[in-house]
Protein backbone atom coordinates (compact mmCIF):
# COMPACT_ATOMS: atom_id res chain seq x y z
CA UNK A 1 0.00 0.00 0.00
CA UNK A 2 1.81 3.36 -1.01
CA UNK A 3 -0.72 5.26 1.51
CA UNK A 4 0.36 8.26 0.04
CA UNK A 5 -1.85 11.14 1.10
CA UNK A 6 -3.69 13.27 -1.81
CA UNK A 7 -4.76 16.62 -1.30
CA UNK A 8 -5.66 19.31 -3.96
CA UNK A 9 -6.94 19.07 -7.87
CA UNK A 10 -5.48 16.02 -8.10
CA UNK A 11 -7.39 13.89 -5.13
CA UNK A 12 -10.22 15.57 -5.63
CA UNK A 13 -10.58 14.35 -9.47
CA UNK A 14 -11.71 10.79 -8.61
CA UNK A 15 -14.26 11.07 -6.18
CA UNK A 16 -14.39 6.66 -5.56
CA UNK A 17 -11.09 4.52 -6.69
CA UNK A 18 -10.95 0.80 -5.55
CA UNK A 19 -8.03 -1.26 -5.96
CA UNK A 20 -8.17 -5.34 -5.63
CA UNK A 21 -11.34 -4.22 -3.55
CA UNK A 22 -13.08 -7.91 -2.05
CA UNK A 23 -15.08 -8.76 0.51
CA UNK A 24 -15.79 -11.75 1.74
CA UNK A 25 -18.94 -12.96 4.07
CA UNK A 26 -17.82 -16.49 5.34
CA UNK A 27 -16.98 -18.79 2.51
CA UNK A 28 -18.40 -16.69 -0.16
CA UNK A 29 -17.16 -13.22 -1.90
CA UNK A 30 -19.53 -10.60 -2.30
CA UNK A 31 -17.39 -8.30 -4.24
CA UNK A 32 -14.06 -10.24 -5.78
CA UNK A 33 -11.26 -8.25 -5.46
CA UNK A 34 -12.26 -5.35 -8.31
CA UNK A 35 -10.54 -2.27 -9.65
CA UNK A 36 -12.70 0.52 -10.83
CA UNK A 37 -12.90 4.17 -10.69
CA UNK A 38 -15.25 6.84 -10.63
CA UNK A 39 -15.31 10.52 -11.56
CA UNK A 40 -15.60 13.06 -9.72
CA UNK A 41 -18.82 15.30 -10.47
CA UNK A 42 -20.81 12.68 -11.91
CA UNK A 43 -24.27 10.58 -11.57
CA UNK A 44 -23.16 7.30 -11.46
CA UNK A 45 -26.06 4.16 -11.68
CA UNK A 46 -24.85 1.07 -9.82
CA UNK A 47 -26.75 -1.57 -11.49
CA UNK A 48 -26.96 -5.13 -10.60
CA UNK A 49 -29.70 -8.31 -10.03
CA UNK A 50 -29.80 -8.82 -6.24
CA UNK A 51 -27.24 -10.15 -4.52
CA UNK A 52 -24.85 -8.86 -7.07
CA UNK A 53 -22.58 -6.58 -4.36
CA UNK A 54 -24.12 -3.39 -4.67
CA UNK A 55 -25.08 -2.82 -0.95
CA UNK A 56 -21.74 -4.17 -0.39
CA UNK A 57 -19.42 -1.52 -2.24
CA UNK A 58 -21.83 1.22 -0.96
CA UNK A 59 -21.21 -0.43 2.54
CA UNK A 60 -17.68 -0.54 2.27
CA UNK A 61 -17.47 3.19 0.79
CA UNK A 62 -19.44 4.23 3.87
CA UNK A 63 -17.77 2.31 6.29
CA UNK A 64 -20.18 0.11 7.49
CA UNK A 65 -18.60 -2.79 6.31
CA UNK A 66 -14.80 -3.86 6.15
CA UNK A 67 -13.22 -4.72 2.85
CA UNK A 68 -11.62 -8.44 3.05
CA UNK A 69 -9.34 -7.66 0.60
CA UNK A 70 -7.82 -4.35 -1.16
CA UNK A 71 -8.33 -0.55 -0.68
CA UNK A 72 -11.06 2.31 -1.41
CA UNK A 73 -10.55 5.70 -2.10
CA UNK A 74 -12.31 8.95 -1.71
CA UNK A 75 -11.34 12.08 -2.87
CA UNK A 76 -7.81 10.56 -3.40
CA UNK A 77 -7.38 9.25 0.37
CA UNK A 78 -7.99 6.19 1.82
CA UNK A 79 -11.90 5.92 3.56
CA UNK A 80 -10.52 5.39 6.73
CA UNK A 81 -8.89 8.75 6.83
CA UNK A 82 -10.49 11.22 8.83
CA UNK A 83 -10.55 14.13 6.44
CA UNK A 84 -12.96 11.97 4.33
CA UNK A 85 -15.27 11.27 6.40
CA UNK A 86 -16.89 15.00 6.10
CA UNK A 87 -16.92 14.62 2.61
CA UNK A 88 -20.16 11.90 1.85
CA UNK A 89 -23.07 11.08 3.00
CA UNK A 90 -24.56 7.45 2.97
CA UNK A 91 -28.07 6.87 2.62
CA UNK A 92 -28.71 2.98 3.21
CA UNK A 93 -32.24 0.80 1.69
CA UNK A 94 -33.28 0.78 6.08
CA UNK A 95 -33.14 4.96 6.29
CA UNK A 96 -32.47 5.15 10.06
CA UNK A 97 -34.13 7.89 11.46
CA UNK A 98 -35.19 7.66 15.17
CA UNK A 99 -39.29 7.19 15.48
CA UNK A 100 -39.82 9.29 18.16
CA UNK A 101 -37.76 12.37 16.99
CA UNK A 102 -39.67 14.95 15.65
CA UNK A 103 -38.49 16.00 12.22
CA UNK A 104 -37.05 19.56 13.87
CA UNK A 105 -35.08 16.79 16.43
CA UNK A 106 -33.52 14.86 13.54
CA UNK A 107 -32.12 17.98 11.59
CA UNK A 108 -31.13 19.17 14.65
CA UNK A 109 -29.26 16.27 15.33
CA UNK A 110 -27.78 16.63 11.94
CA UNK A 111 -26.73 20.13 12.95
CA UNK A 112 -24.78 18.60 15.79
CA UNK A 113 -23.49 15.86 14.32
CA UNK A 114 -21.74 17.76 11.27
CA UNK A 115 -19.71 20.23 11.55
CA UNK A 116 -20.15 21.75 7.73
CA UNK A 117 -24.14 21.69 8.01
CA UNK A 118 -26.56 23.47 6.22
CA UNK A 119 -29.74 23.96 8.13
CA UNK A 120 -31.69 26.28 5.46
CA UNK A 121 -30.66 23.44 2.80
CA UNK A 122 -31.94 20.68 4.74
CA UNK A 123 -34.81 22.57 5.96
CA UNK A 124 -35.77 23.74 2.54
CA UNK A 125 -36.16 19.83 1.33
CA UNK A 126 -38.64 19.18 3.88
CA UNK A 127 -40.51 22.13 3.24
CA UNK A 128 -40.76 21.41 0.44
CA UNK A 129 -42.20 18.14 0.90
CA UNK A 130 -45.14 20.21 3.46
CA UNK A 131 -43.71 18.50 6.48
CA UNK A 132 -44.05 20.19 9.60
CA UNK A 133 -41.65 20.65 12.22
CA UNK A 134 -43.41 19.03 14.81
CA UNK A 135 -43.95 15.73 13.06
CA UNK A 136 -42.98 12.57 14.80
CA UNK A 137 -40.55 10.34 12.14
CA UNK A 138 -43.13 7.26 13.30
CA UNK A 139 -45.91 9.01 11.89
CA UNK A 140 -44.50 10.11 8.24
CA UNK A 141 -45.43 7.72 5.32
CA UNK A 142 -42.38 5.60 3.97
CA UNK A 143 -41.75 8.10 1.36
CA UNK A 144 -42.22 11.17 3.51
CA UNK A 145 -39.35 9.90 6.34
CA UNK A 146 -36.93 9.44 2.82
CA UNK A 147 -37.37 13.16 2.33
CA UNK A 148 -36.18 13.33 6.01
CA UNK A 149 -33.56 11.35 4.99
CA UNK A 150 -32.48 13.07 2.18
CA UNK A 151 -32.44 16.39 3.92
CA UNK A 152 -29.96 14.99 6.48
CA UNK A 153 -28.19 13.66 3.64
CA UNK A 154 -27.77 17.18 1.98
CA UNK A 155 -27.84 18.88 5.14
CA UNK A 156 -24.46 17.79 5.82
CA UNK A 157 -22.96 19.22 2.09
CA UNK A 158 -21.30 16.19 1.27
CA UNK A 159 -19.19 16.09 -2.27
CA UNK A 160 -20.14 12.30 -2.44
CA UNK A 161 -23.66 10.98 -1.68
CA UNK A 162 -23.74 7.48 -1.57
CA UNK A 163 -27.19 5.74 -2.07
CA UNK A 164 -28.99 2.36 -1.48
CA UNK A 165 -31.79 2.35 -3.84
CA UNK A 166 -32.90 5.68 -2.66
CA UNK A 167 -36.33 5.51 -4.19
CA UNK A 168 -37.77 2.54 -3.63
CA UNK A 169 -40.28 3.13 -1.02
CA UNK A 170 -41.43 6.32 -3.17
CA UNK A 171 -44.78 6.97 -5.30
CA UNK A 172 -44.32 7.98 -8.91
CA UNK A 173 -45.20 11.79 -7.86
CA UNK A 174 -42.49 11.80 -4.57
CA UNK A 175 -40.03 9.37 -7.05
CA UNK A 176 -40.25 12.49 -9.56
CA UNK A 177 -39.92 15.29 -6.50
CA UNK A 178 -37.31 13.29 -4.77
CA UNK A 179 -35.30 12.75 -8.20
CA UNK A 180 -35.28 16.48 -9.65
CA UNK A 181 -34.13 17.91 -6.08
CA UNK A 182 -30.99 15.22 -6.48
CA UNK A 183 -30.14 16.59 -9.98
CA UNK A 184 -30.90 19.64 -8.74
CA UNK A 185 -28.13 19.60 -5.54
CA UNK A 186 -26.20 18.01 -8.44
CA UNK A 187 -26.31 21.01 -10.41
CA UNK A 188 -25.89 23.36 -7.89
CA UNK A 189 -23.11 21.76 -5.97
CA UNK A 190 -21.51 19.26 -8.39
CA UNK A 191 -22.05 16.85 -6.16
CA UNK A 192 -20.81 13.03 -7.00
CA UNK A 193 -23.58 10.58 -6.59
CA UNK A 194 -23.19 6.86 -6.78
CA UNK A 195 -26.70 5.52 -6.88
CA UNK A 196 -27.75 2.14 -6.89
CA UNK A 197 -31.22 1.42 -8.62
CA UNK A 198 -33.34 -1.53 -10.47
CA UNK A 199 -35.35 1.46 -11.97
CA UNK A 200 -33.50 1.33 -15.74
CA UNK A 201 -35.30 4.07 -17.25
CA UNK A 202 -35.07 6.18 -13.85
CA UNK A 203 -31.00 5.63 -14.15
CA UNK A 204 -31.17 6.15 -18.19
CA UNK A 205 -33.00 9.61 -16.97
CA UNK A 206 -30.69 10.55 -14.30
CA UNK A 207 -27.28 8.97 -14.56
CA UNK A 208 -23.92 9.83 -16.88
CA UNK A 209 -22.17 7.43 -15.55
CA UNK A 210 -22.13 3.46 -14.66
CA UNK A 211 -21.05 0.87 -12.54
CA UNK A 212 -22.38 -2.75 -13.58
CA UNK A 213 -21.88 -5.45 -11.05
CA UNK A 214 -23.33 -9.36 -11.14
CA UNK A 215 -22.07 -12.03 -9.11
CA UNK A 216 -19.41 -9.70 -7.42
CA UNK A 217 -17.81 -8.73 -10.23
CA UNK A 218 -17.54 -5.18 -12.23
CA UNK A 219 -19.48 -6.16 -15.66
CA UNK A 220 -19.50 -2.85 -17.33
CA UNK A 221 -18.20 0.98 -16.00
CA UNK A 222 -17.63 4.21 -17.72
CA UNK A 223 -19.15 6.97 -19.53
CA UNK A 224 -22.97 5.97 -20.20
CA UNK A 225 -22.36 8.37 -23.66
CA UNK A 226 -19.02 6.45 -24.54
CA UNK A 227 -19.92 3.18 -23.71
CA UNK A 228 -23.47 2.83 -25.20
CA UNK A 229 -22.64 4.03 -28.39
CA UNK A 230 -19.91 0.66 -28.53
CA UNK A 231 -23.07 -1.37 -29.29
CA UNK A 232 -25.63 -2.22 -31.97
CA UNK A 233 -29.08 -3.98 -32.05
CA UNK A 234 -28.89 -6.05 -35.29
CA UNK A 235 -31.80 -7.88 -36.71
CA UNK A 236 -31.49 -10.27 -39.51
CA UNK A 237 -32.61 -13.56 -40.41
CA UNK A 238 -30.93 -17.10 -39.10
CA UNK A 239 -29.31 -19.55 -40.90
CA UNK A 240 -30.37 -23.20 -40.77
CA UNK A 241 -31.32 -21.95 -37.15
CA UNK A 242 -28.77 -20.74 -36.48
CA UNK A 243 -27.00 -17.43 -36.15
CA UNK A 244 -25.04 -16.33 -38.93
CA UNK A 245 -21.52 -16.36 -38.56
CA UNK A 246 -20.23 -12.79 -39.79
CA UNK A 247 -22.01 -12.06 -36.34
CA UNK A 248 -18.87 -14.04 -34.44
CA UNK A 249 -16.73 -11.40 -35.74
CA UNK A 250 -18.35 -9.35 -32.84
CA UNK A 251 -19.09 -9.34 -29.09
CA UNK A 252 -22.36 -10.79 -28.71
CA UNK A 253 -23.86 -9.54 -25.92
CA UNK A 254 -27.58 -11.05 -26.19
CA UNK A 255 -29.70 -12.49 -28.39
CA UNK A 256 -33.34 -12.94 -29.04
CA UNK A 257 -35.13 -14.68 -31.58
CA UNK A 258 -38.63 -15.13 -32.97
CA UNK A 259 -38.96 -17.09 -35.74
CA UNK A 260 -36.48 -17.02 -38.14
CA UNK A 261 -35.45 -13.84 -37.05
CA UNK A 262 -32.96 -12.72 -34.44
CA UNK A 263 -32.03 -9.60 -32.71
CA UNK A 264 -28.99 -9.44 -30.75
CA UNK A 265 -27.22 -6.57 -29.27
CA UNK A 266 -23.70 -6.82 -29.88
CA UNK A 267 -20.41 -4.92 -29.05
CA UNK A 268 -19.40 -4.05 -32.60
CA UNK A 269 -15.53 -4.52 -33.44
CA UNK A 270 -16.02 -3.70 -37.27
CA UNK A 271 -18.07 -3.30 -40.08
CA UNK A 272 -21.59 -4.64 -39.84
CA UNK A 273 -23.24 -6.56 -42.58
CA UNK A 274 -25.37 -3.95 -44.66
CA UNK A 275 -27.89 -7.22 -45.34
CA UNK A 276 -28.46 -6.57 -41.22
CA UNK A 277 -31.11 -4.22 -39.84
CA UNK A 278 -29.01 -1.83 -37.53
CA UNK A 279 -30.40 0.65 -34.87
CA UNK A 280 -28.60 2.19 -32.08
CA UNK A 281 -29.67 0.26 -28.56
CA UNK A 282 -30.87 2.87 -25.62
CA UNK A 283 -29.15 2.75 -22.23
CA UNK A 284 -31.75 0.37 -21.15
CA UNK A 285 -31.57 -2.08 -23.92
CA UNK A 286 -27.91 -2.11 -23.40
CA UNK A 287 -28.42 -2.71 -19.47
CA UNK A 288 -30.37 -5.32 -19.90
CA UNK A 289 -28.57 -7.05 -22.48
CA UNK A 290 -25.81 -7.56 -19.67
CA UNK A 291 -28.02 -8.31 -16.90
CA UNK A 292 -29.12 -10.98 -18.66
CA UNK A 293 -25.76 -12.09 -19.45
CA UNK A 294 -23.35 -11.95 -16.69
CA UNK A 295 -21.05 -13.92 -18.25
CA UNK A 296 -20.60 -11.38 -21.36
CA UNK A 297 -16.87 -9.96 -20.92
CA UNK A 298 -16.53 -7.05 -19.39
CA UNK A 299 -16.22 -3.25 -20.44
CA UNK A 300 -14.84 -0.62 -18.59
CA UNK A 301 -13.90 2.44 -20.61
CA UNK A 302 -10.75 3.92 -19.79
CA UNK A 303 -11.68 6.46 -17.18
CA UNK A 304 -13.20 3.53 -15.31
CA UNK A 305 -9.57 1.64 -15.07
CA UNK A 306 -6.99 3.07 -12.64
CA UNK A 307 -3.78 3.26 -12.60
CA UNK A 308 -1.53 2.28 -10.04
CA UNK A 309 -1.95 3.81 -6.67
CA UNK A 310 1.90 5.19 -6.62
CA UNK A 311 1.17 6.53 -10.32
CA UNK A 312 -1.23 8.80 -7.89
CA UNK A 313 0.80 9.90 -5.53
CA UNK A 314 3.63 11.48 -8.26
P1 LIG B 1 -27.07 -6.33 -3.69
O1 LIG B 1 -27.03 -5.06 -2.93
O2 LIG B 1 -26.52 -6.21 -5.07
O3 LIG B 1 -28.42 -6.99 -3.69
P2 LIG B 1 -25.46 -7.36 -1.49
O4 LIG B 1 -24.23 -6.54 -1.47
O5 LIG B 1 -26.53 -7.06 -0.50
O6 LIG B 1 -26.07 -7.38 -2.97
O7 LIG B 1 -25.05 -8.88 -1.31
C1 LIG B 1 -24.03 -9.52 -2.05
C2 LIG B 1 -23.86 -10.94 -1.53
O8 LIG B 1 -23.35 -10.90 -0.20
C3 LIG B 1 -25.16 -11.73 -1.47
O9 LIG B 1 -24.88 -13.07 -1.78
C4 LIG B 1 -25.58 -11.59 -0.02
O10 LIG B 1 -26.34 -12.72 0.38
C5 LIG B 1 -24.22 -11.56 0.70
N1 LIG B 1 -24.28 -10.79 1.94
C6 LIG B 1 -24.57 -9.48 2.05
N2 LIG B 1 -24.50 -9.08 3.35
C7 LIG B 1 -24.17 -10.18 4.07
C8 LIG B 1 -23.93 -10.43 5.46
N3 LIG B 1 -24.02 -9.44 6.36
N4 LIG B 1 -23.59 -11.67 5.81
C9 LIG B 1 -23.47 -12.67 4.91
N5 LIG B 1 -23.67 -12.52 3.59
C10 LIG B 1 -24.01 -11.28 3.16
Amino acid sequence: MSGTAMSGEGGDRWALEAYGLGKKYRSRWALREESFRIPAGRVCGLVGPNGAGKSTLLKMAARLVEPTRGELRIFGRPVGDPSVMPRYAYLGQDKPLFKRFTVAQCLRMGQELNPGWDQAAAERIVREGQLAPDVRIGSLSGGQRTRVAFALAFGKRPDLLLLDEPMSDLDPLARDEIASLLMSEVAERGTTVLMSSHMLSELEHMCDYLLVVADGRVRMAGDADELVPLHTLVTGLTTDGGLPEALNTHTVIDVRRAGRQFTALVRHEGPLDPAWQLAHPSLEEVLLGYLRHPQAPALLSPTAVPGHREEHAA
